[in-house]
């Protein structure tokens, strides 16, 4: 037998973090790490944030799952406060990202299908667009990667180039339902859309009758230095898909939709066993607690302008590494001129610095939203002596 127990599905580096301690992580062997990858944006209060810990350990001890087929006062707490706190008037629970964007896609297709229009279920999606792993997610996204080996895909996708409002308008056909983006493309390289693209997407939902769903699965949870990516574009979406940071570290995620565009979501149409139980709740509000207030988004927001304004002076004294700064808030990255995968595993094993590698070349900066001005400067440190010796 040659395979190992974990699937090998993905190419694991030898760092094995054993511990946490807020911005950093310890491997089995000791070494320590400036953890500025946080899990892909999963981590975003740290590794041993107190109030998360309470929160779970406390919620363990008290009541850990109970079925959807019960009432659920925890999981009213928190969608009530995201419904205050966003365009949202409903919120579904779920327990991963992908799940979230299948509920968001269900979701659209019910808004029209549930009114008797059976022939409106296609979604527009954009180029290089990152949802999921699942069968659904994976035909969503135009990544020819990410279907080999599986085919064939799901139909009701149409591909666009991203930030391209004309081709968009030309994709709508008899058969759209909606269509789906991310504001901020993460895996896709930190491509940010631009305004007019956002609310041309917008105008084009309203005039078309479609909805507009978002992916806001990396973007989303204060990581862009709003609580939600579509506040700074002026625009809302009638459905959108959230994950990663919004348990701090806990799985889970949600669909948020307007009541309008929710009107097929009626009771048996949808379900998930896990999705929103106490334990889930209890991280959830406590993340909320943290970051759903205007002194932590502006730090986010100065802590972002911070490493962007370093970034930026740096990247000039390796004209030959890089070429862009771009993304918003703690969403950053660096366009490279070489190979950028091979750089973060230098930056890693060199430097002990963790960064994500993503599409078109980029470098992906996803720190913690907790870090302090002297993380900043580890991480500038770390990368500055990284660029020195690296040798593509
Ligand atoms: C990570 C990600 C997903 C999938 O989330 P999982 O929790 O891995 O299922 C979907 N959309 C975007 C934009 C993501 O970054």
């Amino acid at each position: 037998m040659s395979i190992t127990p974990l699937m090998p599905v993905y190419p694991r580096c030898d760092v094995r973090p054993v511990r946490g301690e807020n911005c950093h992580l310890v491997s089995e062997d000791g070494r320590r790490f400036l953890d500025f990858a946080s899990g892909i944006a999963v981590n975003l209060l740290g590794h041993s944030h107190a109030g998360l810990i309470d929160a779970i350990q406390k919620q363990a001890e008290t009541l850990m799952h109970v079925s959807n087929l019960y009432g659920s006062p925890q999981g009213e707490v928190l969608a009530q406060r995201l419904v205050d706190k966003t365009f949202a008037d409903t919120v579904f629970f779920t327990n991963s990202g992908a799940e979230a964007v299948e509920a968001a896609m269900k979701t659209a297709r019910a808004y029209h299908q549930h009114q008797g229009d059976t022939t409106r279920y296609e979604i527009i999606t954009f180029n290089n667009a990152f949802h999921g792993r699942t069968m659904a997610t994976i035909s969503a996204s135009s990544q020819e990667k990410m279907h080999k080996g599986f085919m064939p895909m799901l139909e009701g996708f149409k591909y666009v180039e991203f930030n391209d409002l004309e081709g968009a308008k030309a994709a709508i056909g008899p058969h759209t339902a909606g269509f789906m983006v991310e504001p901020v493309q993460g895996e896709g390289g930190i491509r940010v859309a631009t305004q007019e693209f956002m609310q041309g997407l917008r105008d084009l939902a309203d005039e078309h009758d479609l909805m507009l769903i978002l992916d806001e699965v990396q973007c989303g949870v204060a990581r862009t230095g709003t609580l939600y990516a579509y506040e700074q574009f002026g625009i809302e979406p009638d459905i959108l898909a959230t994950a990663k940071g919004i348990g701090g570290g806990f799985p889970m995620g949600a669909c948020l939709a307007t009541e309008r565009a929710a009107r097929g979501m009626v009771a048996g149409t949808h379900g998930s066993t896990y999705g929103g139980n106490p334990l889930a709740m209890a991280a959830g509000n406590a993340v909320l607690d943290a970051v759903a207030n205007d002194a932590f988004l502006a730090h986010v927001r100065e802590m972002g302008d911070m490493i962007r304004g370093r970034l930026e002076q740096f990247i000039g004294n390796y004209p030959d590494l890089f070429e862009e700064v771009r993304g918003m808030g703690l969403m950053l990255g660096v366009k490279m001129k070489v190979e950028s995968r091979p750089f973060v595993a230098h930056l890693r094993d060199h430097h002990g610095l963790l960064a994500v590698a993503a599409g078109d070349n980029v470098l992906r900066i996803l720190p913690p939203l907790v870090i302090e001005p002297e993380h900043v400067e580890e991480f500038m440190t770390k990368l500055s002596a990284g660029a020195a010796d690296y040798a593509p």
